[in-house]
């Protein structure tokens, strides 16, 4: 396979700390980057967590906000915001997922406020610019660096009570992360390389935590994987896995995870023979020779996990609105996105039915 010549890479300015017990360090980071009271942010059912961590703050913890939400509704963040003001806060260590991440983006983006991140699911949004915030029903999206975390804490220990499908249907998230960016128009051979290491590495671990989610190296391999994942989701643009997850997420209110961890071999199927140096690196990752579409589905069934979109609650009704949605907005994709094409893939994943390897045709005179 010929060597990409020709890339752009930017490092994130950010720490990363990653180790068993690392959350007992929090007030460390805040004193080394000049913070001196936290707010700190998680949902509802997170709130032992956030204590724990309010606990290690000692007088640099402010308080506890908990009531981070999935995709941030702007009413929450401004309730965050009010209270992070009246407690004094400079900063805010955010604990938990995607959710919880995103409110401490949406206050970094509007406010300002500084965020530590202290992930434990694998969505992998600490690693990304990326921020999201829904007003009056509709989610906004965009990039802005400002809502990069200054520090990340990756502390295994904190995932062990992650549930069994949560974690399989999340590790999966994280892999599609990966998958895209190794076929992206802005992949780089240090991304690949990441990308390559993060599906290893969840390919290792998550069989294993679902038979005993409290493995401590599985979940350290798990959370190793998400940071390497998260950080490829952040330094490439994304195609049509992405787009179409994001259109069935927020039109039918599907849950996240399992709703990525569904389509994925889908999409691979569909976009493969088009994308050979990207089908390469999976087969290494994954240990097979196999079709790496076909091992990833066989990969979630091992993983106890929804393998079709009618178990998430979706029927024939809804396909062609989203059809239409995901078509009628042009973006990159190794394959082009037909509307024929698209409802082929989308009657596969509606029924769960195992791929049967590359879904379109000849491979492309420009392999990515
Ligand atoms: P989430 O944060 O809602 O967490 C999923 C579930 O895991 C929740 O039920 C939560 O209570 C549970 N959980 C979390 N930590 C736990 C623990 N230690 N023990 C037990 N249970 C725990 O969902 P998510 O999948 O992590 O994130 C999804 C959200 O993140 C979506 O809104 C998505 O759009 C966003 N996201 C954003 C980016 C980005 O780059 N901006 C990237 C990925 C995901």
């Amino acid at each position: 396979m010929t060597f990409q010549r020709s890339f752009r890479y930017h490092a994130l300015p950010m720490q990363v700390t990653f180790e068993v017990g690392a959350v007992a360090g929090v007030g460390d980071e805040l004193a080394r980057l000049g913070l001196r009271r936290a707010l700190v942010l998680c949902t509802p059912e997170q709130r032992s967590l956030a204590e724990l961590v309010v606990d290690h703050l000692g007088d640099r913890g402010a308080g506890i906000f908990d009531q981070a939400r999935m995709h941030v509704p702007v009413e929450t963040a401004d309730q965050a915001r009010v209270r992070a003001r009246e407690l004094g806060a400079d900063s805010c260590v955010v604990i938990g997922g995607g959710s919880s991440i995103g409110l401490g983006k949406a206050i970094a983006l509007e406010h300002g406020l500084p965020i530590i991140a202290v992930p434990t699911t694998y969505a992998g949004s600490e690693m990304t610019p990326i921020w999201g915030l829904t007003r009056d029903g509709r989610k906004q999206t965009g990039r802005d660096p400002v809502v990069l975390p200054q520090a990340v804490i990756y502390d295994p220990a904190l995932t062990t009570t992650l549930p069994a499908e949560i974690s399989a249907a999340s590790g999966l998230n994280a892999v599609a992360h990966a998958v895209e960016a190794l076929y992206a128009p802005d992949a780089s051979p240090i991304i690949s390389l990441m990308a390559e290491e993060g599906v290893r590495a969840f390919t290792a671990a998550l069989p294993t935590i679902v038979e005993d989610g409290t493995d401590l190296e599985a979940r350290a391999q798990a959370l190793y994987g998400a940071w390497l994942c998260g950080s490829c989701l952040g330094a490439t643009t994304m195609s049509l896995h992405h787009k179409l997850c994001h259109v069935l997420g927020g039109s039918l209110d599907l849950p996240h995870a399992q709703t990525h961890a569904v389509v994925l071999p889908y999409v691979l199927a569909y976009n493969e023979s088009h994308a050979p140096r990207a089908r390469e690196a999976l087969q290494r990752a994954l240990g097979t020779e196999q079709d790496p579409s076909v091992a990833l589905w066989d990969l979630a069934q091992q993983l106890k996990i929804p393998h079709s979109l009618r178990e998430l609650g979706v029927d024939e009704s809804h396909l062609p609105a989203i059809v239409d949605e995901v078509v009628s907005r042009p973006y990159s994709n190794p394959v082009p996105v037909t509307a024929e094409g698209l409802r082929h893939l989308l009657d596969g994943a509606l029924n769960g039915h195992r791929p049967t390897g590359p879904m379109t045709g000849a491979p492309s005179a420009h392999p990515i």
